[in-house]
């Protein structure tokens, strides 16, 4: 049986992008959750080894489809092509088969319109009775109707940037991220229709059965390693008296652990987790402010 068709019920199925920016951080998440996989000579489909999860590799685009079929159980995706192909499907009067489950705070880019350099904008008013081009039709559809614009939406499935230059359409809705490529074009950025990033996507239902449990015991280990994903467990000793001051420069760690040390009354050891960037910097106050012995170990998981 080919690894494709009949789906063991007991094995779960997850899409990723197989090349482009989503691919490479979406395989870092998973395998962060305990996973790893045998590859097969195609590179289309990627045996689960530790845990009976497998990855398709295919386009983004394609994912929320495969989902939608029952073809795969989640999917790593951005939010932009999700809700695209959510909109397409209500505007179509088909019914939600897919959803966003979790946010995985990469990949983000916003869904905007770019006007070319020489427009003076004054806002959504202005587009009534304009031609604009982009890849993400329900989406600018969508919310051209909620700010009661009639504007004519131009599908290009690809280079929309240049549709201005060709005399294609007056404006683009496309995504960005640096604005480069917008720059480069002579267009510039003037308002946001999206925020998107990568996103792991699921059915609009919950699973049943046997998968149902394996399915929870990934989202488990998803939300330990997004938690911990920037924290840094912070070490140090310090002088009792120094505690509060020392805390104060601490506002993003989660109550520490403080320790009495085997010799010395008035010393402490801490202990603590810290959320935000621990930069040298933030080291050198906590060292000025009383600090010894400070350490930074990284955090590979955690479970609540
Ligand atoms: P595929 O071959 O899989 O169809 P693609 O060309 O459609 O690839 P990529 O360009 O790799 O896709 O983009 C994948 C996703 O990365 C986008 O859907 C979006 O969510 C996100 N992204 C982040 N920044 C940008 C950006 N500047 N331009 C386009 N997409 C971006
Ligand atoms: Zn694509």
């Amino acid at each position: 049986m080919s690894p494709l068709t009949g789906a063991p019920r007991d094995r779960l199925r997850i899409a990723i992008q197989k090349s482009g920016r989503l691919s490479e951080p979406a395989r870092a998440l998973l395998a962060s959750c305990g996973l790893s996989w045998r590859e097969s000579r195609d590179r289309l489909f990627c045996y689960g080894e530790t845990l009976p999860i497998d990855l398709l590799l295919v386009r983004d685009d394609d994912i929320p489809g495969l989902i939608a079929d029952g073809v795969c159980d989640l999917g790593i995706v951005g939010r932009n092509v999700l809700l695209e192909q959510a909109g397409e499907r209500a505007a179509n009067g088909r019914a939600e088969a897919f959803r966003e489950w979790r946010p995985l705070g990469f990949g983000g880019c916003r869904l905007m319109l770019a006007v070319p350099d020489g427009w003076d904008w004054r806002g959504p008013a202005q587009l009534a009775g304009r031609r604009i081009a982009t890849s993400y039709p329900a989406l600018l559809s969508n919310w051209l109707q909620e700010q009661g614009i009639a504007a004519q939406v131009v599908t290009l499935s690809g280079s929309v940037e240049i549709a201005p230059r060709l005399g294609q359409a007056d404006l683009i809705c496309d995504l960005v991220s640096s604005g480069a490529t917008l720059a480069a074009n002579q267009l510039r950025p003037v308002q946001t229709l999206l925020e998107s990033e990568a996103v792991l996507a699921g059915p609009a239902r919950d699973f049943e059965a046997e998968r149902a449990e394996l399915a929870e015991m990934l989202l488990r280990r998803l939300d330990g390693a997004l938690r911990v994903r920037h924290s840094k467990l912070l070490l140090f000793q310090a002088p009792r008296r120094l505690l509060p001051q020392l805390l104060s420069l601490l506002p993003d760690a989660e109550s520490p652990t403080v320790m009495r040390l085997d010799q010395g009354e008035d010393d402490l050891a801490l202990q603590a987790l810290c959320h935000g960037a621990v930069t040298w910097q933030r080291l050198e106050e906590l060292k000025r402010a009383g600090a010894r012995g400070l350490m930074v170990l990284p955090v590979e998981g955690m479970l609540a």
